[in-house]
């Protein structure tokens, strides 16, 4: 298996990692590479890799909640909120969630990580019941 975009973690069993999605999988299979080809198709319709997705909210969950982050002038809260929140509009986007449903699915995010940022239990909670109109696509 020689390629830019896949790597050979193959355990002699045939097992490749894309470096684009991240996924491991055995291309030789076809149900493999069906799954393969989905994940692929999700990226382009504007979804990003797991991978992505989780050092979006990991990184931005950091900065969001450390001041001392915001001195170096690169980075400041709202740029992690914002991260962590498209973190999840990517997931929502890979699985399917209509166009229509941005402004209000945005909106009610940052509802809810303002609330975790300001670890205010109350409004933690009357946010976090928001979301649920989104669970399906999470
Ligand atoms: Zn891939």
């Amino acid at each position: 298996m020689k390629s830019n975009t896949l790597l050979d973690v193959g355990f002699g069993l045939g097992v490749a990692e894309c470096r684009i999605c991240g996924l491991q999988f055995v291309p030789q299979l076809p149900e493999d590479r069906e799954l393969h080809e989905q994940e692929h198709r999700k990226i382009i319709w504007g979804g990003l890799p797991y991978g992505i997705r989780e050092f979006l909210k990991d990184f931005g969950w950091a900065v969001a909640q450390r001041d001392d982050l915001e001195a170096n002038g690169k980075w400041n809260t709202e740029a992690g909120k914002r991260a962590v929140v498209f973190g999840y509009w990517a997931r929502a986007i890979s699985n399917g969630i209509p166009e229509n449903e941005f402004e209000s699915f945005m909106s009610a995010h940052f509802e809810w990580v303002d609330a975790r940022v300001a670890n205010d239990p109350n409004r933690i909670d009357k946010a976090a019941k928001k979301l649920k109109r989104w669970q399906k696509y999470g």
